[in-house]
């Protein structure tokens, strides 16, 4: 049975209300959309719907206490409060280059957490 729901699109800042007709996990149409990504972004958060993660951990030696980090690709939604947790307990040793893999295919996402900054 189809069904219609409201998504808005975080693809980029337009930000366009998708009207995305389904049928169980199979997008049927879209419409609201300004581009062909927003029925991509819709496929997605109905069957594999990903965030970037950004948030800091613990440095040891470093200039500051806290470095920023970020996920390298979208990082799948329902674990992202497991992946926030498994970073809360890390804690690298500085120096720390801007890029530099923090944590390495997170919990074996095959996604890397990476520096968001240099740290002396
Ligand atoms: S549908 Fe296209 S234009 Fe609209 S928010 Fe998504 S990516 Fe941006």
């Amino acid at each position: 049975m189809e069904q219609t729901d409201t998504l808005i699109c975080i693809t980029c800042p337009m930000g366009c209300a998708l009207a995305v007709t389904h049928e169980g996990q199979t997008v049927v149409r879209v419409t609201g959309n300004h581009c062909n990504r927003g029925p991509r972004y819709a496929q997605a958060e109905l069957t594999d719907p990903r965030r970037m993660v950004a948030t800091t951990v613990k440095v040891r030696g470093g200039s500051k206490p806290l470095l920023p980090v970020y996920t390298a690709a979208p990082f799948p939604k329902g674990r992202i409060f497991e992946l926030l947790d498994a970073l809360r307990r890390l804690e690298v040793d500085a120096p720390v280059r801007a890029d530099q893999v923090i944590l390495a295919n997170a919990l074996g996402s095959g996604i890397d957490v990476l520096a968001s900054r240099d740290m002396a």
